[in-house]
């Protein structure tokens, strides 16, 4: 009898599938997850999940919880009623195939410009607007969809990987808050701003890439193979997964230069050394940016060898593109789509050096059905600031403030805006607004500290810095410390 041994030449995996020479009492491959090496390699995943009541991770924190934490990851999330309702009957009949009952959670566009997806314990299954723009047929998106609720069926979700987005995000934060204050300290053009700009850039840069979690190699495969099996059992086309899959690697090729220069300026910019508090941090990212994924070219041969096996003599179902491209042409639906497109560019051309480009494409994105959303005026926002228009900067940023999706990370340029230019009370009150907003969120604390103090109101810095000392996270702690060392301003009310 042939036994399949760990193959390291996934042509020769795929054959030997073809083959038929994974039977009875042969073993499996040693990557093959553990309940299919009790059930044997033929099991397909679907078959070793319970049906009936899906019981919630003892991890979730709750639906609504769940969309307030993430929220405020990045730059938000883009609302347009009818892409959320296409996605979300998607996710139902997905769900449908599965046989398991009551999973919470519900589809959520990202504001973000990746090949990004993840889902959380609370069933939610977060999708960037990136990634919607690439998919080109309704198997395609139940595809994506297949993979990330087989995350949560499988209950991947662990307190080491939400420790590690938590950790990740808490970085993000002091980096930002970091490179922003010393920022807001200078006045005119210095090598020292231009080099804290550098960070500001490296800090939001960051935030899009690094709030995503990173599963094992053995998790993702079991998300592809299970999501295989939810598009086959939900009538769509199986293949839909390996041509995601390609697209993903497409994406990772097209992007490996940009990557890859992140990365180099996350080095340096560790290598420099600011201060020990940002070397630290600049570190944490690097290890994180440096972390192995699983290849995709390993994940695309083995999701067509699984497809193969399990489902290769029944007869093909071809991909609708119809029904995909109908939603997306409905004329709310294909605004919203254009106008992010036009948003995302505007912020290459930014990171390109050309802001009077980036502008004009920024001022294009934030309009219509997007003219109040957090991301298309941020981008505003920070092109208008390169041309020296600093009236127009925070106009764009008070508009992404109304937004029906507000974002921390708005709120804070918004107040630096303020600062900068010399208008300390009119920051100090949204300070205020934003920690109203945002249930008291403890990152405007080290603001507010700087910012009485700017203003001469001392001791009321002193008693927030006391609070902070004693209800604060040690990074926070730090940062009160470090604002409570702000030079005392006259004062001024
Ligand atoms: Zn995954």
């Amino acid at each position: 009898m042939q036994v399949i041994r760990a193959l390291s030449v996934p042509a020769l995996l795929l054959a030997a599938g073809c083959a038929g020479g994974g039977g009875d009492g042969a073993k499996p491959p040693s990557w093959a997850p553990s309940f299919m090496v009790a059930k044997g390699v033929n099991a397909t995943l679907l078959s070793t999940l319970k049906a009936g009541a899906y019981e919630p991770s003892s991890l979730a924190v709750g639906e609504e919880k769940d969309l307030a934490q993430h929220r405020g990851d990045a730059l938000g999330f883009v609302r347009s009623a009818a892409l959320e309702q296409y996605l979300n009957d998607t996710r139902q009949k997905v769900l449908a195939a599965s046989g398991k009952t009551g999973v919470p959670g519900r589809v959520i566009i990202l504001a973000n410009p990746g090949f990004e997806a993840f889902s959380s314990p609370d069933g939610h299954v977060y999708l960037a607007m990136g990634l919607l723009e690439s998919l080109e047929s309704a198997d395609e998106v139940a595809a994506i969809i297949a993979h990330e609720i087989s995350h949560v069926l499988l209950k991947h979700h662990s307190s080491d990987l939400l420790g590690d987005v938590q950790r990740k995000g808490q970085a993000l934060y002091e980096l930002g808050v970091g490179a922003k204050t010393a920022l807001a300290g200078e006045r005119g053009v210095s090598k020292r701003d231009s080099r804290n700009m550098t960070n500001v850039q490296l800090a939001t840069d960051a935030t899009d890439k690094l709030v995503l979690p990173a599963w094992s190699r053995g998790q993702e495969r079991e998300a592809d193979l299970l999501g295989v099996d939810l598009l086959v059992e939900s009538r769509s086309a199986g293949p839909a997964m390996i041509s995601v899959l390609e697209k993903l690697q497409a994406w990772e090729t097209a992007n490996k230069e940009a990557e890859d220069a992140f990365s180099e300026r996350l080095k340096q910019a560790s290598e420099r050394n600011i201060n020990e508090a940002v070397g630290v941090v600049y570190q944490r990212l690097v290890d994180s940016v440096s972390v192995k994924h699983p290849k995709t070219s390993e994940r695309i041969d083995d999701t067509a060898q699984y497809f193969e096996r399990h489902y290769g003599t029944r007869s093909a179902v071809e991909p609708q593109a119809g029904p995909w491209k109908a939603v997306r042409g409905r004329s709310e639906v294909a605004q919203v789509l254009e106008n992010y497109k036009r948003a995302f560019a505007a912020r290459r051309l930014l990171e390109q050096g050309k802001p009077q480009e980036a502008y004009g494409a920024a001022k294009a994105a934030a309009i219509g059905r997007t003219a109040a959303d957090a991301y298309p005026n941020w981008v505003l926002a920070h092109s208008a600031a390169s041309l020296g228009r600093q009236g127009e900067a925070i106009e764009a940023l008070r508009r992404a403030v109304s937004s029906t999706e507000p974002v921390p990370l708005v709120y804070e340029d918004l107040i630096f805006a303020y600062e900068r230019s010399g208008s300390i009370p009119v920051a100090l009150q949204w300070t205020d607004r934003a920690s109203n907003v945002f249930g008291g969120a403890a990152r405007f604390k080290p603001h507010k500290i700087r910012l009485l103090r700017k203003a001469g109101r001392i001791a009321e810095a002193q008693t927030l810095s006391v609070d902070c000392a004693l209800n604060g996270t040690s990074e926070l702690k730090r940062a009160c410390q470090e604002a409570n060392q702000t030079p005392a301003g006259r004062a001024q009310r």
